[in-house]
């Protein structure tokens, strides 16, 4: 689980920053060690109990380990411990979030987008919905019935009408159910999901940048999840058309803490037009500003952030930069396959039902049964006895007529049906499928 050198490194980098102090007078902080060890073997035991989400037979929610140098530079940081809020707080720290903005744009194609890093994708839809409602005053957001759940709430919490929107049998946005609300007249912003959580769907951007246009309606792309994908090669093309899309809508969230290889609390909210960035104006009497530079906290809804993510972001930019064909792309591609090659061998086996075939990394796939109920119940039995056998999956609760597109046979005796769901988005996954399947066969056929 853990590499020596990582320790080394992080050791030679903490080395590093301190020559940048070397000049003011000594001063040790008062430390109790073997206190402060005794907690941290309790703590360190107390650990243990959690799933083995870093491992490769961690199959089920979208958890990917943070890659080394995210956690070595985040590490280092927390000497400092810099706040993004003002440049006084975090003046390095800002700057090189200032950089992995500028490249996370320019991965859409964007030249000079407005944003900032966010503690997730939550804050950062909620920011750009609360720019969406303040361009539109009152009127109504819709989005996917298998958008994320954040969207109807944080909705809520604006005062915004919301409306979600109906799927097809491959998990996207019905164009027909989107221009039947537009006709209603009071829509003022389309979420696109660009990969959807549940499903890892892409809705449909060409089409819908084409009915926004016709009924004059912002586009906000959630693409928390998803936002990497188009550095990818393995894009089926209709996916793909999505992607090259992006550099059309009006706000765009991904989340580097999913598939950006960094530790959690590092979402990112960017803005085509940097004007929209007006609304965040506010005097505050607490930070007299150093600077006429542009401080990360007069763009942000967040006071406090940390800048250890912007470290974190930044050294993962240097070593993996934002580029098709790099490393990342490679690895993205390795998910994509995986997700594919899965399918496929659920698809022989008699125990498993797979359901849409998959456009990122996520597969879905219910019990073979003679009904719905009792389709649950085996995913329900399976979900248990793999966890005994370590291998860890997700459940996901789907409408029965979804199901039944591709398992006609089954009888729709309750309205939805319990499915389980594996995030494959460890380029490792790939490899182990033959061992995911094997403990997947016996656990079905207990
Ligand atoms: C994960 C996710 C979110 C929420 O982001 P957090 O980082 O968990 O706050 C929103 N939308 C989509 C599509 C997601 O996958």
């Amino acid at each position: 689980m853990i590499n020596p050198a990582e320790l080394e490194l992080l050791r030679n980098a903490l080395a590093k920053l301190a020559e940048g102090y070397e000049h003011l007078p000594d001063f040790t902080p008062d430390f109790d060690a073997d206190a402060a060890s005794e907690v941290l073997q309790t703590v360190a035991s107390r650990m243990q109990d959690n799933y083995p989400y870093y491992h490769p037979q961690y199959a089920g929610q979208m958890l990917k380990p943070p890659h080394a140098v995210a956690r070595i530079a985040y590490a280092m940081s927390l000497w400092v411990n810099p706040n993004n809020h003002a440049l006084d707080g975090g003046k390095a720290s800002s700057a090189l979030e200032k950089e992995c903005i500028v490249d996370l744009g320019r991965m859409y194609g964007w030249d000079s987008p407005l944003g900032h890093l966010t503690g997730g994708g939550t804050m950062a839809n909620l920011e750009a919905l609360w720019v969406a409602g303040r361009l539109r005053p009152g009127k109504r957001v819709i989005a996917s019935k298998q958008a994320h759940y954040t969207h109807s709430r944080i909705s809520e919490v604006l005062g915004l009408p919301f409306s979600p929107v109906p799927v097809g049998h491959d998990g996207r946005m019905d164009l027909a159910e989107i221009e039947k609300l537009l006709m209603a007249g009071d829509v003022g912003t389309i979420v696109a999901t660009i990969g959807n959580t549940g499903l890892g769907a892409v809705d449909r951007l060409p089409e819908i940048l084409e009915l926004a246009a016709k009924y004059d309606a912002r586009i906000h792309a959630d693409a928390a999840y998803g936002g990497y994908f188009g550095l990818a090669n393995e894009l089926r093309d209709e996916t793909r058309a999505a992607f090259d899309n992006l550099v059309n809508v009006d706000s765009i969230v991904v989340d580097p803490h999913k598939h950006g290889l960094q530790p959690y609390g590092c979402g990112c909210v960017l803005f085509r037009n940097a004007d929209d960035g007006r609304f965040y104006k506010h005097d505050s009497p607490f930070t007299s500003f150093s600077s006429a530079e542009l401080h990360l906290g007069e763009i942000s809804l967040e006071c406090s952030r940390p800048g250890a993510a912007a470290v974190a972001l930044w050294a993962t930019q240097q070593l993996f930069p934002l580029e098709k064909g790099g490393q990342l792309s490679k690895w993205l591609d390795r998910g994509l396959l995986a997700a594919r090659d899965f399918r496929e061998r659920l698809d022989a086996s008699k125990n498993f039902q797979p359901l849409m075939s998959p456009e990122l990394d996520i597969v879905c796939y219910a019990l073979t049964a003679d009904t719905a109920r009792n389709s649950s119940a085996k995913a329900r039995r399976v979900f248990e006895l793999a966890a005994q056998k370590e291998l860890h999956l997700a459940m996901i609760e789907l409408p029965v007529d979804l199901v039944r597109t591709y398992a006609p046979g089954l009888e729709a005796d309750a309205e939805t049906i319990t499915c389980l769901r594996s995030v494959l988005m460890k380029p490792e996954h790939k490899d182990w499928l033959p061992q995911i399947m094997a403990i997947l066969e016996e656990c079905a056929s207990a």
